[in-house]
């Protein structure tokens, strides 16, 4: 099982700065880049670790920290491109920024951006496949399915409603639950799901564990499932130095 390191986990507006917006790294693979991710990357050492980033929606709360990512990539002289996948929008929201004098290449070095927008991408990174789904959020939201060996992971971005992941044979489940269960109405309304609501999906993909991500109010838990009773648990350090 490769690490996985939860850069950020929080959803919405900043609660103070101890708790970073929605990114996820694995093994040369970042999901989502909420704000203030990339200091935590630099400081973990995995900056020049990523192959490709997978974007789930334009939301600011996955997508903020792209900018400074990109940023400190050319200014740390990254020597090889980088590919990046998202729905439809990041394009023009990339061009924007290019022109208004940020730098998307360094042709000194060997940096470029490959964008790749699509709703169903598919993508290999090292001994990775990658699969773009859509999942029912308030704008348009790919979640990830992430197969290498016999093992297949899930990271569903924000969503309401993942029934498309329905037919899908899930080991690792990294599951938002922006809300607990007081809040279902809210969730429902705002694209989200609760804890409760994730856990069902984890029964329903036969997941081994699901990682609640993405919390409002709550820190993220770990729920272990198929053991014949549900442990939900703080997990250990949300990131780990390599
Ligand atoms: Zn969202």
């Amino acid at each position: 099982m490769p690490r996985i390191v939860f850069l950020g986990t929080g959803a919405g507006g900043f609660k103070g700065s101890g708790r970073l917006k929605s990114s996820v790294y694995l093994d040369g693979m970042l999901f989502d880049c909420g704000a203030g991710v990339t200091g935590r990357l630099e400081d973990l050492d995995l900056l020049d670790k990523i192959d490709a980033v997978f974007i789930t929606h334009l939301h600011s709360d996955h997508l903020s920290g792209l900018y400074d990512t990109l940023v400190s990539m050319v200014v740390e002289r990254r020597s090889r491109p980088l590919n990046i996948y998202a729905p439809p929008g990041l394009s023009s929201l990339l061009n924007t920024y290019s022109s208004l004098g940020n730098k998307l290449s360094s042709p000194e070095t060997g940096f470029s951006v490959n964008l790749f927008v699509s709703l169903s991408t598919t993508a290999r990174v090292g001994e990775y496949t990658v699969e773009g789904v859509v999942l029912d959020h308030v704008v348009a939201n790919v979640g990830y399915i992430v197969r290498w060996s016999d093992r297949v992971l899930v990271y569903t971005g924000d969503t309401r409603e993942p029934s498309n992941l329905l037919k899908h044979k899930v080991d690792y489940l990294i599951h938002e639950a922006t809300f607990t269960e007081r809040f279902k109405d809210v969730a429902k309304r705002y694209g989200h799901t609760t804890a409760l609501e994730a856990a069902k999906t984890a029964e329903a993909v036969g997941a081994k564990k699901l990682f609640n991500n993405t919390h409002k109010r709550i820190g993220a838990t770990q729920l272990k499932l198929n053991s014949g009773k549900r442990r939900a648990s703080t997990p250990k350090p949300l990131c780990q130095k390599t």
